[in-house]
């Protein structure tokens, strides 16, 4: 399979260059050239593998020329081997419309293991004969780091530097952060928004200061390659629902826009796929860009749901590729234009083609609170706030009919409870217990340092602390 970048000017890669990448070099995201289509009869033939087998089966295509088919199943199912479900991502009937899809059976309990503990094995296997080591730089709201490190942590050849928005994570999830002790991993709370962290990890991928002297890889959903592992649960999901012979919809707690993007990757690989909800929370530009089509960054509100507290979504840009005719040199100009003004409009075949698929809607922390005790009253399901606000959608788009009542509603459940206690006690009175996997996170000793939000002291931080 070979990649393209949304900006057209960046070298096309096999699955190997994108996965060590992150980043296209023209500032672009890469995507594969085409779809790869699976027939009705192919899915049909999915149903009964276990959940490795189905991502092997699944992920085939995009690896193509850089992994086998043998070998990709292994990777699959030394990634998966170590959730603490049988299913790996088990789904929960609620009510007899609607599922809960529950994603956060891996080591730090949110759903972005699913892909990053494959992420870690692919780095593994293709740095295996590198002469300098891969330098992983990533930003995270919460959850992308923890899984990142995890994955990442005393690995061969690969060291980690996550930055965190300092005071705007969760105390469990800087925790899962902070305390792994392998030298590899390097943690940095910057003194600002998570979005400010985010731009800075991006203007690092195009610094030549840096990339001259390191090889810069990416965690973040920029990374194809956590997208692609993302695509299997939704094939999973739909199958047990009866797909290809029964459409299905999606409701996704959305931030970076990460794993709705993959939901509708899956669609176009022919998953018979009804309709993606998007969840926002406050902060709520994807909702004001799907349905007015007016993408402009608004003030950063942080919420009782930190891991979407984000303005700027980077894979909304793979979207609006997809949806101006895979046109590289005006979405190059339409992304110029936003970097200036930190707003965009849409263009009518951009605001078509996304309507014809997407649905969004925006909760507040009422409703946020209302869907979590409505999930432990009437249907026993202790949730944490984010799938609240994918949960919320979900029951939104329904009693608006938006949705066929013969059409089963999968949300995607992106964290489990007891990450986020706080929001669960105060909308059920739960006390919310961690697993007993993740260990006593309270007893080690956490590792980090603080800088401010200043491009130059944090890059000239990494580039010290850096091993060549
Ligand atoms: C990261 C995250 C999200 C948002 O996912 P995106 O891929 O960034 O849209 C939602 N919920 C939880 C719990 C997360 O960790």
């Amino acid at each position: 399979m070979r990649y393209v970048s949304t900006r057209g000017q960046a070298p096309v890669l096999d699955f190997e260059g994108v996965t060590l990448t992150g980043l296209a070099s023209d500032g672009g995201l890469y995507l594969p050239e085409s779809w790869p289509q699976f027939s009705a009869d192919e899915i049909r033939a999915m149903r009964g593998l276990s959940y490795p087998q189905l991502a092997a089966r699944v992920m085939a295509p995009f690896v193509d020329g850089s992994l086998s088919p043998d070998d990709l199943l292994t990777l699959c199912e030394k990634a998966y081997g170590g959730f603490d479900h049988a299913a790996t991502t088990p789904l929960v009937q609620l009510d007899g419309q609607h599922w809960l899809l529950e994603l956060f059976h891996g080591p730090t309990l949110a759903f972005k293991d699913v892909a990053l503990q494959l992420l870690g094995l692919l780095f593994e296997r293709f740095l295996e004969s590198a002469e300098r080591p891969l330098t992983i730089i990533g930003a995270t709201s919460g959850d992308t780091g923890s899984a990142a490190i995890h994955a990442v942590a005393g690995r061969d050849n690969a060291q980690i530097f996550m930055l965190h928005p300092e005071g705007r994570v969760s105390e469990i999830q800087r925790r899962q952060m902070t305390t792994i002790s392998a030298a590899n991993v390097h943690n940095i709370a910057i003194g600002g928004s998570f979005d400010d962290a985010q731009a800075m990890v991006k203007r690092m991928f195009a610094d030549r200061a840096l990339t001259d002297t390191l090889d810069i890889g990416a965690v973040n959903s920029i990374n194809w390659a956590r997208l692609m592992a993302q695509v299997v649960y939704y094939f999973a999901a739909a199958l047990q629902l009866g797909a290809p012979d029964r459409k299905v919809a999606f409701s996704v707690p959305t931030g970076n826009f990460g794993d709705v993007f993959a939901g509708y990757v899956a669609a176009q690989m022919g998953l018979p796929v009804e309709r993606l909800i998007v969840a926002t929370n406050k902060n709520d530009i994807l909702a004001r860009a799907i349905r007015d089509g007016d993408y402009s960054v608004g003030e950063s509100h942080a919420t009782i749901t930190p891991s979407m507290d984000i303005q700027v979504s980077s894979n909304f840009e793979r979207l609006l590729f997809e949806a101006n005719g895979r046109d590289a040199e005006a979405l190059a100009a339409q992304m110029d234009g936003f970097g200036s003004s930190n707003s965009l409009a849409l263009d009518a075949a951009q605001r078509e083609g996304i309507a014809a698929m997407f649905s969004a809607y925006r909760a507040t922390p009422e409703d946020t609170l209302a869907a979590m005790r409505w999930a432990h009253d009437k249907c026993g399901e202790v949730i944490d706030p984010h799938t609240a606000v994918g949960l919320h959608a979900a029951c939104t788009a329904t009693m608006a009919d938006e949705i066929d009542a013969s059409i089963p509603v999968v949300t995607l459940a992106t964290a489990h409870p007891a990450k986020f206690p706080d929001a669960v006690k105060q909308a059920i009175g739960i006390e919310a217990d961690l697993p007993a996997r993740v260990g006593d996170l309270f007893a080690l000793e956490e590792r980090f340092e603080t800088l401010p939000a200043d491009y130059d002291t944090v890059r000239d931080y990494i580039s010290a602390k850096a091993t060549r």
